[in-house]
């Protein structure tokens, strides 16, 4: 599975990292990017992730539903 971070709405509060730093990170822009794929051991975190993103700017691509 694959994050995604759409930056054009992040605003860069940090959320994402603190839940799941194994995936996502702040860059130089001040704002989060997916630095590395989803893989088992993460999903819950990443997903997680997702939905306390305030802006909904997190994508998971195969995400299983
Ligand atoms: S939780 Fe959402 S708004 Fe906050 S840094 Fe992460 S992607 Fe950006």
């Amino acid at each position: 599975m694959k994050a995604n971070v759409d930056k054009s709405g992040c605003i860069g509060c940090g959320l994402c990292v603190d839940i799941c730093p194994e995936v996502f990170r702040i860059g130089e822009d001040g704002l989060a990017e997916a630095y590395a794929p989803v893989t088992p051991e993460t999903a819950e975190r990443a997903t997680e992730a997702k939905d306390a993103c305030p802006v909904s700017v997190i994508e998971l691509e195969g995400e299983e539903s």
